[in-house]
Parts: structure tokens; C-alpha cells; sequence
């Protein structure tokens, strides 16, 4: 019903901001508190930056004969005829009431006897409900209801569009309402919520027209007054909306530019070229570096020489060969008496790069360490690291552990980034702080990251991209088959290897342990022996020693082994030019990034290469559109395109703690125009509006972000 409410929280004397905490409004008290931060609420501004999720229509009252049952909810004015409590199947009170043009019941099934006193013969009445078909006629569960003195007061109210408000578990609607109610009058203070657009940046909003002033917007989007376009203010389309979402989008990007700026100033040790430059290494490789890759390892080269952390983005696709360029960073870093770290996200991978590296720069005379959470290395191998000793440490997130310290850490490579959080690039650069010299940080990612995500997610980091793969790949030709067709693709296999070819076959588990998916991987081992008893099968699973895992993948990779079955640990690192064909089981429970992943490794040899999508029908239709997708396109960037739009930022990125995904009001997808604004204006904010900048990174990256603190 239309509430007396906002007379009620009329703005005292004293002073507030939109940064206090909503403890200030009235009737929040520490435990209500304690809730409203579970939905992201800690101060009044915050109150106001809870967008509802739809609104109910209170603008006008329904004659009782137009209304729908199962329709929306409606306002009725209605006189009372009769009010008994009926005892069917459950005792209820059912109200008879008409407006003279058809009749409606009301219906309670909880009441208390004043209650049924209001309800005599004659009273007229406001009610709100959302109505639907009962015995009789319309009827309304448990409407609102307001006793009114007659026809005329019922029709005199307040129109209003109500908000409706993500809420949780005790923190009701009403209470939602209250304090957006209250923040609503704050908002009338002057200094409360000041625009911190800057004209001429918000004319780019609107290509030169008016521009929603940031309280009107707030109005709009809690108060939406007659007339307003709903269905755009829910769906985000709304200018109100834009505005906040422009504003927000802004202040992200704002935030990481300054974090970034702040980086800039500190000093870092100045790696430049050592003298022997990086022949030896190239030497060591047994093939030559693409033009891209050489471009990219020029451009770190030339971060890393200057007196200023590097902070680096390399992006290429799966097979670009990415650790080629991380091993020249290194080599610079080590050739100028530093050290470097490399951090990898699984086991698996650090392996991988330890085996990498240590092939490339042992024979440099290079000292290439492993420490994961598996192998922890004891204080004789780590002292050195302590004192200062030139080396290059590979491992996972084990490398942030207290007992590892570096004496001298010049640079951090962090593979795979959008798999840790911004928390954990920031630990490992702590690892260098001692000194007062900052590490360089060089951070790469595999899956292509859509422009506009990559800027918002990265906007701190230069970017490079491997924008070509190493010569002789093949295009991988891909089929999605029915599990029903199994026996078609067991005998494809044999045929494969009566050709001389080798086989992957992926078993894939989802939200499952380490153990079923071995357990899979087993099963299909010895089903694929029995169907072809004359191919060679083996295992390659998570659960086995790191030794037998590498003796199976080292078999295989020499060619003793036909048909290799392994669990997802094959995402990465392994590299077999003669295996040209791959089967993925259960291809419908994955990721686009990650099946693009795994069928990176085919396609690696001169024969034409095919990977099959075995999937369990029936398929979702988003699994569906998932395989369709990896079907006609081999390209990273339009595979993590359509990942983006099936899934969404914070499944891409990983992690919610990327910092991207969690925004207030702007969609990465539904704004990626705005964007696109936001970053072409970003610099002229910071270099021409510093107040209202301070005023954007304190509003909207202040908080949880985690980008404008540290
Ligand atoms: P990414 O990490 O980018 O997916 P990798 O660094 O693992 O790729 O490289 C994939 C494979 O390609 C590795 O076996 C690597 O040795 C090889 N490789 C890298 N660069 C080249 C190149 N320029 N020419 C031939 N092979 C290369
Ligand atoms: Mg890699």
C-alpha cells in the first residue's frame, strides 16, 4: 500500500555522506547489519545502489470485472457484503466483497478475530493482491488491505511503482523499502552523493545531450514515477541505469589505472640485455621462435629494462607457445644476477614448466628449482633462494608459503592468470617488496579474453598477444558424436592406429574428485584394451605418481604407446605432433575454454587432425550451442566470445575475486559500449578531473574491489 514513510525519514540536521555506514539509518541495528552485508550492503550508499529486480504496479486501481486471474497483482476498491470462516480442508476467512462491478473474495487462512471485526457488511476497503481463479470467483490470498472510509478515499492514494529488492533471509521487503526510503530523503542534502561525473565526460554519455543528473537516476530506479519504461529500467536498458552503469564502469577503470600508476612510480631493478642476449637459449630450443613470439619477448625486454615494474599481459592461444617467451624473460632476469619466480595453477603444469625450463636452461648453467604443495623442498635447497642465489623457482600458489623467501626477486611470471586471484599476483609481488625494489610481473593466459573484458579486467597490465602459432598446426576437424555411437568411435580409433597414428582419450568428470575421474579413466582403459586387443592403451591420471605419469606421457610422446587415456591433466603441457586424433568423453559436462584447451593437442602434425565430442544425450541447449560452437570455429578469440556470452564475466574469468565480475549495476556484456567510453575517457578523468576521480575509485572501487586499497 502506499506508505507515509518518506515523511517519516525526513533528513535530520546532521550531516551524512553516502559513505557512512547504514548503520546510521534508523532501524538498523548490528544484526540486521550483519545480513545487509550478505547482500553487499554496508553503507548508505550502498542502500541506494541496490537495484531492484522488478517493480509492482501501484499506479492505479483495477475494476474488480477487469481483472485477470494469474496476472499481475492489482488494486481493488471494494465494499464488504459478508466475512465467515469457512472449515473445508483447511479453516480459512473468506471475505465477499464488490465494487458494484463484479465480485471479488479475499481469502485468509491466518487471522485473528479483530481482524474479521473490521471485515462487517458495508466497510470499504483498498486491497492489494495478485489475484487468481478460486472456487467461487477471483479471489485473493491474504491481499494487503487498508479499511478506507468509502469509494472516494479508497481511489485516494499516492500512485506508486514499488520496488522489489534482491533480499535475503531476514531482511524483508518492508525493511529493504524503509531505508531505501530514508537514503532517498538523505539524498536531498547537498554534499550527500555529489556528481562526480564531469560535465564535458558526461556529454560523451549522451553524444551531447542532457544527461541524467546521479540522484535523478538513483529516483528513477527506486521511485520509477507513471510512465516509466519498466521492462528497460529491469533489463538495464533504461538511461537511468546507463548513467549509474557508465559511472561505475568509470570508477572500475579508474581505480585500476591509479593502482596501476602507483605501481609505475615504484623502482624495480633495471634487467636489460646481459650481454650474451638470448642466442644461447634459442640455441637450446631445436626450432626457431615465430615473428610473434620474438615481438612479444622485445616488448618485455623492453619493460624490464627500465627502472619501473614491468606489468605485462601476454595473450595467445593454446599451442602459441607462451613458455618460450616466459623462459626468455627469465634467462634476462637470471643473466643479471636476479631471480624469478613461476607460478603455475595445478601441479601438473608447474611440472610441465619445471621440465620446460630446466630442459632449456640447465645447459645454460641455470639453476631451475620445483616447489608445489607435493614437493616441498627442505631448507638446503631453499637457503640459497634466501641468500640471493640467481635461480628460477617453479611451482604453484605453494610458492606464496612463509618459509619460501626470495633474496632477490626480479620477476614474477604467473601462467594462467585468470585462474588466481588479483589477492594472489599481489602476494607473489610482496615476495619482492624487501628490498625496496618491486619485481617485474609477467602474466599469461591461455584463454583469449574478449576485448572488452580483458580491459576491464586488466586495464593495470600492457598487453601483448601471440597472435600466431608456430608453423605446421593443422586445423582440427571436429564432430560431436552421441555416446550411443561409442562403438563407432572404438573402431574409428583402431582404424586410426592401423594408419600409425596416436589417440588421446580424455575422461572428464565434473564436481567430482581426483579419484572417480581416475576411476573413469581405468574403466575406459580396459574397455578400449578388450574392444582392441592389438593397440597399445595406457594411463595418465592425476592420482598417479608423478614419475609413472611421466614415464606414460614420455611412452607415448616416443611413440610405444597408441591410444593414451588420461583425465583432464592433459589440458596442458603435453605435446605429441603424431596424435591426431582425440576423443573427450562426456564433452557436454565442460567449459568452451577448456575443451578448446584439450583440442589444442591435436592438430600439432602435418596429418589432418579430428577430435571427437562424445557427449551423454540428451543435451542442454547450452551444451548444445557449447559443442556447436567448438565445431565451427578453432579461433580462441570467437571461442571465448561465445563462452562470454553463455556464460557470463564471472565464469570466464575464473574467479569472482578478478574483481570484473563483480559489479553493481554494469553488465560486461549488456555495456560494452559503455566500456568501450568508459576507457576512452578514463586518462582525460585522471589528468583534468583528479577531485571527482578520487571521488569515482572511492564510490565504486573503494569497497570490496580490492583494486583501489592496495
Ligand atoms: P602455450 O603455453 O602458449 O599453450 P607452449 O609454450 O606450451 O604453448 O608451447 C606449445 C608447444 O609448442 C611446445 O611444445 C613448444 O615447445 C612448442 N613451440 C613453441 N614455440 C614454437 C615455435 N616457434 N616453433 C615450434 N614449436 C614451438
Ligand atoms: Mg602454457
Amino acid at each position: 500500500m502506499p506508505s507515509s514513510r518518506s515523511a517519516k525519514a525526513a533528513p535530520r540536521r546532521e550531516r551524512r555522506r553516502a559513505g557512512d555506514s547504514c548503520r546510521r539509518l534508523e532501524g538498523v541495528g548490528p544484526k540486521l547489519a550483519d545480513k545487509l552485508a550478505a547482500l553487499g550492503i554496508e553503507s548508505i550508499g550502498d542502500v541506494l545502489l541496490h537495484r531492484p529486480l522488478r517493480y509492482e504496479d501501484r499506479s492505479r486501481v483495477t475494476p474488480v470485472a477487469e481483472i485477470i486471474p494469474h496476472g499481475m497483482p492489482v488494486i481493488a476498491v471494494v465494499r464488504v457484503d459478508a466475512a465467515e470462516v469457512r472449515h473445508g480442508r483447511r479453516r480459512s476467512l473468506l471475505v465477499s466483497t464488490s465494487d458494484g462491478g463484479g465480485r471479488l473474495w479475499l481469502r485468509f487462512f491466518h487471522f485473528a478475530p479483530a481482524q474479521q471485526a473490521k471485515f462487517a457488511p458495508g466497510a470499504w476497503l483498498r486491497v492489494f493482491g495478485e489475484p487468481r481463479g478460486g472456487v467461487y470467483g477471483t479471489e485473493i490470498v491474504h491481499p494487503e488491505y487498508q479499511v478506507v472510509a468509502d469509494a472516494a478515499a479508497g481511489h485516494d492514494f499516492v500512485p506508486e511503482l514499488r520496488a522489489v529488492y534482491p533480499a535475503t533471509s531476514g531482511v524483508t521487503q518492508n525493511r529493504l523499502r524503509d531505508m531505501a526510503a530514508q537514503a532517498l530523503a538523505l539524498l536531498e542534502m547537498p554534499d550527500f552523493w555529489p556528481d562526480a561525473l564531469p560535465p564535458d565526460i558526461a556529454a560523451e554519455l549522451s553524444a551531447g545531450g542532457p544527461v541524467m543528473a546521479v540522484d535523478a537516476a538513483l529516483r528513477m530506479i527506486h521511485r520509477p514515477g507513471p510512465n516509466v519504461d519498466l521492462a528497460a529500467l529491469i533489463d538495464g536498458s533504461h538511461p537511468a541505469v546507463t548513467r549509474l552503469a557508465f559511472e561505475e564502469l568509470l570508477g572500475h577503470q579508474l581505480g585500476l589505472r591509479s593502482r596501476r600508476r602507483r605501481i609505475k612510480t615504484e623502482k624495480a631493478p633495471a634487467l636489460g640485455d646481459a650481454g650474451q642476449g638470448l642466442a644461447p637459449l634459442f640455441e637450446q630450443l631445436g626450432f626457431s621462435p615465430t615473428n610473434a613470439q620474438r615481438r612479444v619477448i622485445g616488448e618485455i625486454l623492453a619493460d624490464m629494462a627500465t627502472r619501473h615494474p614491468m606489468l605485462r599481459l601476454i595473450q595467445g592461444d593454446v599451442g602459441s607457445g607462451k613458455t618460450v617467451v616466459a623462459a626468455a624473460a627469465v634467462l634476462t632476469a637470471i643473466e643479471n644476477g636476479w631471480q624469478a619466480a613461476f607460478m603455475a595453477p595445478t601441479e601438473l603444469l608447474a611440472e610441465q614448466h619445471h621440465a620446460n625450463l630446466a630442459g632449456w636452461l640447465e645447459p645454460l648453467g641455470i639453476s631451475v628449482l620445483l616447489v608445489t604443495g607435493r614437493r616441498r623442498r627442505d631448507d638446503a635447497v631453499l637457503a640459497p633462494i634466501r641468500d640471493g642465489t640467481p635461480a628460477v623457482v617453479v611451482g604453484t600458489h605453494a610458492l606464496f608459503q612463509e618459509s619460501l623467501d626470495f633474496g632477490r626477486l626480479g620477476l614474477c611470471v604467473i601462467d594462467e592468470q585468470h585462474r588466481f586471484g588479483v589477492d594472489q599476483r599481489l602476494a607473489l609481488r610482496n615476495k619482492a617488496a624487501r628490498h625496496g625494489l618491486s619485481a617485474h610481473q609477467l602474466i599469461m593466459t591461455a584463454t583469449p579474453i574478449p576485448r572488452t573484458l580483458a580491459m576491464s579486467a586488466y586495464a593495470d597490465l600492457d598487453t601483448s598477444i601471440i597472435d600466431e602459432l608456430p608453423p605446421g598446426r593443422t586445423p582440427v576437424v571436429t564432430v560431436a558424436v552421441p555416446n550411443t555411437r561409442r562403438d563407432e568411435v572404438i573402431e574409428r580409433i583402431g582404424r586410426a592406429v592401423a594408419e600409425g597414428r596416436q589417440v588421446y582419450w580424455v575422461c572428464t568428470l565434473i564436481e567430482t574428485t581426483d579419484k572417480l575421474e581416475a576411476q573413469a579413466a581405468e574403466a575406459a582403459a580396459e574397455a578400449l584394451s578388450v574392444a582392441l586387443p592389438d593397440v597399445q592403451v595406457t594411463l595418465a591420471h592425476g592420482r598417479m605418481k608423478p614419475a609413472a605419469k611421466q614415464k606414460a606421457m614420455n611412452a607415448f610422446k616416443a611413440g610405444h604407446i597408441d591410444v593414451l587415456v588420461a583425465t583432464t591433466v592433459i589440458e596442458v603441457g603435453v605435446d605429441v605432433p603424431n596424435a591426431s586424433l582425440m576423443i573427450i568423453e562426456n564433452a557436454e559436462r565442460l567449459g568452451l575454454a577448456q575443451l578448446h584447451q584439450l583440442r589444442g593437442r591435436v592438430g600439432r602434425g602435418s596429418v589432418e587432425s579430428h577430435c571427437v565430442l562424445l557427449y551423454q544425450p540428451p543435451l542442454s541447449e547450452t551444451a548444445r550451442r557449447r559443442l556447436s560452437v567448438l565445431r565451427d570455429t578453432g579461433d580462441g578469440f570467437a571461442i571465448a566470445r561465445a563462452d562470454l556470452e553463455l556464460r557470463g564475466p564471472g565464469e570466464v574469468l575464473g574467479t569472482r575475486q578478478t574483481g570484473a565480475a563483480s559489479f553493481r549495476i554494469a553488465d560486461l556484456v549488456r555495456d560494452g559500449v559503455w566500456v568501450e567510453r568508459a576507457l576512452a575517457v578514463a586518462d582525460d578523468v585522471l589528468a583534468y578531473h583528479p577531485r571527482e576521480a578520487e571521488l569515482l575509485v572511492e564510490r565504486w572501487a573503494g569497497g570490496g574491489g580490492g583494486y583501489a586499497g592496495v
